[in-house]
């Protein structure tokens, strides 16, 4: 428990992914060369680079392009390790980094909003309500000086 409880950055680093430099996702592992990646890192790369392991270019076999073999060991040493966010320096599970990411506020700052939630924002409905919103402010704002005599009637209207 305590040495799960220890700070190690080294850790952390060991279970990097050399495509998005960010903790293994699903790890995955080359039967030739045993480099490890995400397994949607690994797919990606397959698709626009070809039949070699991203890291090193040693060859990949045809079945590995489609349905790479899980390095299970590294998944569950990332499910036993703790590390701390590269982000707020919170300690928490390798397996569950990525996880910690969508609500890591350090990770937000540094990379925004995920689109997906922008996209909930602009929804048609929420425009709308913002462009009646927008013209009774402007409205009351050139109002204000003229009926400061008779504020009832300002009320009134409102
Ligand atoms: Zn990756
Ligand atoms: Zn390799
Ligand atoms: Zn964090």
């Amino acid at each position: 428990m305590a040495e799960a409880a220890t700070s190690s950055p080294d850790q952390t680093e060991n279970y990097l992914c050399p495509v998005c430099q960010e903790i293994l996702q699903t790890p995955v592992r080359t039967q030739y060369c045993q480099h490890v990646f995400c397994r949607k890192c690994f797919l990606m790369a397959m698709k626009s680079g070809g039949a070699y392991c991203p890291l090193c270019r040693g060859p990949v076999c045809k079945r590995e392009r489609s349905t790479p073999d899980r390095a299970s060991d590294i998944d569950f040493e990332m499910r036993r390790l703790s590390g701390g966010c590269m982000y707020c320096r919170k300690q928490v599970k390798l397996y569950y980094m990525k996880l910690h990411y969508k609500s890591c506020r350090k990770y937000q700052e540094e990379y925004g909003i995920s689109p997906k939630n922008q996209t909930i924002q602009i929804s048609p409905a929420n425009r709308t309500d913002r462009c009646n919103l927008q013209v009774p402010t402007v409205l009351r704002r050139e109002l204000e000086p003229t009926e400061l005599a008779g504020p009832l009637q300002q009320n009134a209207l409102l």
